[in-house]
């Protein structure tokens, strides 16, 4: 089926009638002060910021600005816990307090995935199917740990860092808190978490969990705020570890201003993964992959399969196939079961898409969009590709963050991985070919931390995540996720 055939096969037929997510079931507050010692409270210059929902550009609510006042009084709390009642708990009960985080996670799923899509625009089939129950499987799995340390160490004594500073961003907000703050308890350390300003609300959420949960006052704290929190934590001198996901950019900075400090740091960064097809692959799956590589959460997936490189005889059957399925991508309302993509996370996110995709057109490539058409009010991004590119293109360098794929082309099997290998990032990668010598073959030299084969963007919480290169520094997940939680004293 050519893209014209297909645009009026889809267009012009049946249409599937909205299926909206409930929100009567959804409590959100007008207003959220920061949670230090299980309770909220009001930040101390009393400067609160809006969330809205980046679908509809309404407020949902707003939440406090924390100051330096702010930090020190969270990080306080969290080492006056990590010196008192969190260090002397048995570490059995220590799991305890973090299975019931992830049981009364699991119970309130429905709620957290309207929330997280409320908040952050992705569609709620990825946050019911996918953001809250991994957040909720990370939770069980590090439970598990927590009395299990000299198991996961042989041989060695651990000791937690202390106090841990941790600063998320907001394409996963709940599974990246879940990410950070599981592995931290587990291994007896106090957190004070920063969620992205865009997206606190389910933190806000899980600080009820916290408390409900009844964990020891101070062992869990957020702070929420911009840029200038985030560096407040990160200079904190009390704070013993930072762990950061977030821009290269900013990872950069972390790094600069935490040198010669002592603290110990993991920095998840940002990732211009490719999928590599060659022409024995089962091409009507790699095409499902392509598009859950890209599409997924409007591409704001730092390990999003950004770069396409697919083999010359192939590519015309791919591109022309992947167009088709791009024109039967539903783009719109976020709580809409039905939705494939939703809404950009901010108007700024909206508008570094949008400088790149002038970018590209500018380096000659040629772009190619679905013709959906886009709610009138919030911020949307139509599918879209770039064929034509070369390998300097800043379309197939640089981290766009949003539904854009480079696709580009290759002859032998090592032209593919030199193609794949040459960007200064090394988060992720994926491999599509009918043969099993191929996939170990060319796994083994793809530059990158995580690798999928005949697949893509598969998370489990035992399996390490990280990057090399500009990707990061250190893993989280599995038992290299506990590793950057302690010390290990003999
Ligand atoms: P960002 O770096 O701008 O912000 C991330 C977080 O850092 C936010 O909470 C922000 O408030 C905070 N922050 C901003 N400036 C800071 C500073 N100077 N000091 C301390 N904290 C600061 O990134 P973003 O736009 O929120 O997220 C998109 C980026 O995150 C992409 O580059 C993406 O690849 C990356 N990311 C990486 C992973 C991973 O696991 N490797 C996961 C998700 C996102
Ligand atoms: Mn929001």
């Amino acid at each position: 089926m050519t893209s014209e055939s297909s645009k009026l096969a889809f267009n012009d037929g049946w249409q599937y009638s909205p299926a909206p997510e409930s929100t009567d079931h959804i409590v959100i507050d007008e207003q959220y002060g920061l949670f230090i010692d299980n309770e909220f409270v009001e930040p101390a210059e009393g400067q609160y910021f809006d969330t809205i929902n980046p679908a509809t550009e309404e407020f949902l609510a707003s939440v406090a600005l924390a100051t330096d006042a702010d930090v020190s009084r969270a990080v306080k709390a969290a080492r006056k816990a990590k010196n008192g009642a969190w260090s002397k708990m048995k570490p059995a009960d220590r799991g305890k307090y973090i299975y019931r985080i992830a049981r009364i996670l699991q119970e309130r799923a429905r709620e957290f995935s309207v929330i997280e899509s409320l908040d952050g625009g992705k569609p709620i089939r990825e946050s019911r199917d996918i953001d809250i129950p991994l957040s909720a499987a990370h939770f069980f799995y590090y439970a598990g740990w927590a009395d299990k340390l000299d198991y996961a160490f042989p041989g060695r004594t651990s000791k937690p860092l202390g106090v841990v500073g941790q600063v998320i961003p907001w394409n996963f907000p709940l599974l990246m808190a879940a990410w950070k703050i599981a592995p931290a308890l587990a291994c007896g350390n106090t957190v004070v978490l920063k969620p992205a300003e865009t997206t606190p609300l389910t933190a806000m959420k899980l600080a009820e969990v916290i408390r409900d949960a009844e964990l020891p006052p101070g062992v869990v704290n957020f702070v929420t705020g911009a840029g200038d929190t985030g560096a407040s934590i990160v200079n904190h001198p009390d704070v013993d570890k930072i762990a950061f996901t977030g821009s290269t950019e900013v990872g950069r900075i972390i790094q600069q201003s935490i040198a010669g400090t002592g603290k110990r740091y993991t920095l998840e960064l940002g990732g211009k993964a490719a999928n590599i097809i060659f022409a024995d692959a089962a091409i009507d799956q790699a095409v499902e992959g392509i598009v859950n590589g890209i599409f997924f959460n409007q591409g704001h997936v730092c390990c999003a399969g950004s770069r396409l490189l697919v083999q010359e005889s192939v590519a015309d059957e791919v591109v022309s196939k992947l167009k088709d399925r791009m024109e039967t991508l539903i783009v719109g309302d976020p709580l809409d079961k039905n939705t494939d993509i939703g809404a950009i996370n901010s108007a700024s996110q909206l508008q570094t898409i949008q400088s790149y995709l002038k970018i590209g057109e500018e380096e000659g490539a040629e772009m190619h969009q679905s013709s959906c058409v886009l709610p009138e009010r919030g911020y949307w991004c139509r599918p879209t590709i770039f064929t034509g590119v070369s390998q300097s293109n800043r379309v197939v360098q640089e981290e766009i963050f949003g539904p854009v794929l480079a696709i580009q082309t290759f002859r032998t099997p090592e032209e593919g991985l030199e193609k794949a290998n040459n960007t200064p990032y090394g988060l992720s990668g994926g491999v599509w070919t009918d043969k099993g010598s191929k996939i170990f073959q060319i796994t083994k030299k793809v530059r990158a931390g995580v690798i999928w084969a005949n697949t893509f963007n598969k998370f489990d919480p035992t399996s390490p995540f990280g990057g090399y290169k500009e990707s990061g520094i250190g893993s989280e997940g599995g038992l290299h996720g506990l590793n950057a939680y302690v010390e290990l004293v003999k």
